[in-house]
């Protein structure tokens, strides 16, 4: 047993991808994990709702993850360290959150508690909020942890059953967040959503602007095209330092050549054609995030990646730290 953990550990360091923006830390550790010592975000899972593997998938994306796992693997997620008034806060409820928020924990000097001071989810889909299943009374049964959501999102959690217990028993505090208000979390941390376009079956859909001391970063997981939204993404970019954007689908092979207009996010290649003529200041800002399971950006060795990251971009890897 302590030779798995052993190991475990070492992948988790072996995993660590420190970006040119990575926050320089006074060698501290937890628990032998980096200690964020300034207010920053830490990248806790990158990939689409789904994982990677995917259930059922056959195809070579996944066919060795099975027996395998990559543990850097999980599904998208930020986590908000605030060192000064000793405060965590997670951006998405995934179905990972239970290792994410050890993560969470385990790069902080000053908690000893295991569960961060907040939750903001961004929509009703299973990757982005069905983790919320692992506060209740099977699992943690936490105390009145804050659930900051959009009102739809709201409505839902309050009428549907399972999650609706989980605010009946007091396991959550749902707190009703509206498009463009700003959350002031502390005095180092601000959180301000805003609503996208998506297929919005039971929710809204929301992106966020995390703002610490010094820097803005953007956070939209979930898109329909560019084109759809009524705020130009180049004129986002342009407001804030870091943009973590909606990555699902890299190009029209992943979904067997389909016509890509038709799919309801914008692929890696046109995201890549709208940004092309940017100056590279602003390509510095942008990582690519909520990858699906066939998209060969997990792959750090592969030909798209290395297109990607010679174009100027960014690709968001686990345990990335950018300093707020
Ligand atoms: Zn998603
Ligand atoms: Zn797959
Ligand atoms: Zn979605």
């Amino acid at each position: 047993m302590k030779k798995t953990i052993n190991i475990l550990f070492i992948l988790a360091h072996l995993s660590c991808n420190t970006p040119q923006h990575s926050a320089t830390g006074t060698g501290n550790t937890n628990q032998g994990f980096p200690v964020i010592d300034e207010t920053s975000i830490l990248i806790l899972g990158t990939t689409q709702d789904a994982g990677s593997p995917q259930a059922g998938c056959k195809k070579d994306c996944c066919k060795n993850l099975f027996l395998h796992p990559d543990i850097s693997r999980k599904v998208v997620a930020l986590g908000l360290i605030d060192p000064g008034n000793k405060k965590t806060y997670i951006i998405e409820a995934t179905p990972d959150i239970g290792f994410q928020i050890k993560n969470l924990q385990q790069h902080t000097y000053f908690s000893t508690k295991e569960i961060p001071d907040g939750i903001f989810i961004t929509h009703a889909h299973i990757g982005h909020y069905s983790g919320l299943m692992y506060l209740g009374r099977e699992a943690m049964n936490t105390d009145r942890i804050p659930v900051y959501v959009m009102p739809r999102m709201k409505g839902f959690l309050e009428n549907n059953g399972p999650w609706s217990q989980l605010a009946d028993k007091n396991n959550i505090s749902l707190q009703a967040l509206q498009d463009g208000r700003v959350v002031k979390l502390t005095s180092n941390l601000t959180v301000k959503p805003f609503l996208v376009p998506h297929r919005d079956e039971y929710s809204e859909t929301a992106g966020y602007i995390i703002e610490g001391p010094a820097k803005k970063v953007l956070f939209i997981p979930d898109i329909d095209k560019w084109e759809k939204w009524n705020t130009s993404i180049t004129n986002a970019i342009a407001a804030v330092d870091y943009a973590f954007i909606d990555a699902t689908f890299y190009d029209g092979e992943e979904i067997s050549n389909r016509n890509i207009a038709e799919i309801p996010h914008p692929f890696v290649i046109e995201s890549m054609a709208l940004f092309k003529d940017l100056p590279g200041v602003e390509k510095n800002k942008i990582y690519f995030i909520h990858f699906n399971h066939t998209n060969p950006l997990l792959d750090p060795n592969s030909a798209q990646t290395k297109k990607v990251l010679k174009m100027g971009f960014h690709i968001a890897r686990m345990n990335q730290v950018l300093k707020l």
